[in-house]
């Protein structure tokens, strides 16, 4: 028997509300679901309730299961009969590692269906009314890791900083100061603002506004923590910051 097609579905960026219909249905279809610890458990609630829930996160710092394990898993489960649902915060093919997890299936000779999600970084800027692009600000995005792989090569940040382009940065809170200087360094001015979104989309959601100039410390002083967006560019200055939370620090003052 042909294994049914393995569903990658993106769960959003925290808020239930915020799933596709497709993704919806997706899992009310799921046997089993494979989930990372990006998604918000009120998402799990559209599965049946006799699915088999299969944690698999994968958060830096914390214990994490193995990129293959993950493989592996989908595999058996798909080829047991199962209905096999991976699901992933935000969009699956923005720094999910659907990628890696839809070519694993594939050479498995399993089918692989794709629904995506909304990315954090463009649902987190925007529940502070902040637009990623803007005409009068920037003529587009960059989305962008602040954590390349082992020995890889990261982003090109001095061609980034002269891009004008709104900067999202994923995973990139342990190297903020690093970031920073290479932006700083690359030409960005000291007070470009600079921002944090922590848990964004979601009822813990915290957020900073800052400059280039402070946004480290800041960082550190107000203890903020994975997962988080590093959003850089003069989008922010549009942004709701006193009505949605009262910034800690604006500006370089
Ligand atoms: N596929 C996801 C990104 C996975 S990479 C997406 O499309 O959103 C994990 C990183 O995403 C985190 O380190 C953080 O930088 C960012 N992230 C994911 N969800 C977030 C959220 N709700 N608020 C802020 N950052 C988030």
């Amino acid at each position: 028997m042909t294994p049914a097609p393995v569903t990658l579905i993106g769960a959003g960026p925290g808020d239930p509300e915020l799933l596709t219909l497709k993704a919806v249905k997706a899992l009310r279809r799921a046997s089993v679901a494979l989930v990372d610890d990006l998604v918000q458990p009120g998402v799990l609630k559209f599965l049946r309730r006799s699915a088999r829930i299969v944690h698999v996160g994968k958060r830096g710092g914390c214990v994490s299961t193995p990129q293959a394990f993950i493989h592996q898993l989908m595999i058996a489960e798909a080829r047991r009969g199962e209905t096999v649902v991976r699901v992933k915060g935000g969009d699956p093919f923005v720094f999910g590692r659907g990628g890696e997890e839809a070519d694993a299936l594939r050479a498995a000779g399993i089918a692989v269906e794709v629904v995506p999600g909304i990315t954090s970084g463009i649902a987190a800027p925007a529940a502070l009314g902040v637009p990623v692009t803007d005409r009068r600000h920037a003529p587009g995005v960059a989305l962008v890791t602040g954590h390349s792989r082992d020995g890889g090569r990261g982003p090109d940040w001095a061609a980034l900083a002269r891009s004008g382009l709104t900067l999202v940065i994923y995973m990139g809170l342990a190297r903020c100061a690093a970031l920073c200087d290479e932006l700083r360094a690359a030409g960005l001015p000291g007070d470009t603002p600079a921002a944090l979104i922590e848990q964004g989309c979601t009822p813990r959601m915290r957020q900073h506004l800052s400059t280039l100039d402070h946004l480290a410390e800041d960082a550190l002083r107000l203890d903020f923590a994975a997962p988080a967006l590093i959003v850089v560019g003069d989008v922010l200055r549009l942004g709701d910051w006193l009505e949605v939370g009262t910034p800690l620090r604006t500006g370089t003052g």
